[in-house]
């Protein structure tokens, strides 16, 4: 490694930081990208400098948007009476493509953590509470990793909702123990959707 020229070994460093890749793949694509066309780096350059001032957070749900709100939130579109607790706005896009819901949704940015103390932000749940009143959803699909950290924040939302008539589900069905979102493909997302049990 020590005999690449500086700004190889910073661009095969800027790689590694994705998920999944070592030194040999960062390698790999670090030659691969210097063999484009220069107009095409440098676009990819231009997008990657204003990549996040360009994405907004939708302030109603937290997914992300290009506008003032995303179009998740277009309750025109959507059945505004169910509602799905996702950790994060990536989750949003697997769940779209299963095309097994069409309801809103509400990002939670962090679950908590029994281990690390992590807890979530109290002005998001507030935020949450407010939503569920405000549109008088019917029924909360908490689709959160089957994890111990997925666990304790269903747990915990489901006692801070407890009071509010609702039905409160959660994705069982199908969703392996220990498992994240993520790594499960659509079928067994589907499934799991479409076989959420009470909680
Ligand atoms: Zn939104």
């Amino acid at each position: 490694m020590h005999k690449y020229p500086k700004n190889i070994l910073t661009l095969i460093a800027f790689l590694k930081k994705l998920p999944g890749v070592g030194n040999k793949t960062a390698e790999r694509f670090c030659f691969d990208l210097i063999k484009w066309k220069d107009s095409d780096l440098k676009s990819f350059g231009q997008l990657l400098s204003t990549i996040l001032e360009s994405i907004k957070k939708c302030p109603i749900c937290g997914c992300l948007a290009e506008n003032e709100k995303c179009h998740f939130c277009d309750l025109s579109q959507r059945d505004k009476t169910t509602l799905c607790i996702i950790a994060s706005p990536k989750d949003l896009y697997l769940i779209e493509e299963t095309n097994s819901y069409n309801g809103i949704y509400h990002v939670l940015e962090n679950l908590i953590s029994p281990m690390d103390g992590f807890n979530i932000d109290d002005d998001n749940i507030k935020k949450l509470e407010n939503r569920i009143e405000n549109l008088k959803i019917k029924e909360v699909i908490i689709a959160l990793d089957s994890t111990l950290e997925g666990d304790a924040t269903a747990l915990f939302i489901k006692t801070k909702l407890k009071n509010m008539d609702l039905k409160i589900s959660r994705l069982a069905f199908g969703l392996p123990i220990g498992s994240s979102l993520e790594y499960i493909d659509g079928g067994t997302l589907a499934k799991a959707f479409t076989g959420r049990q009470k909680f």
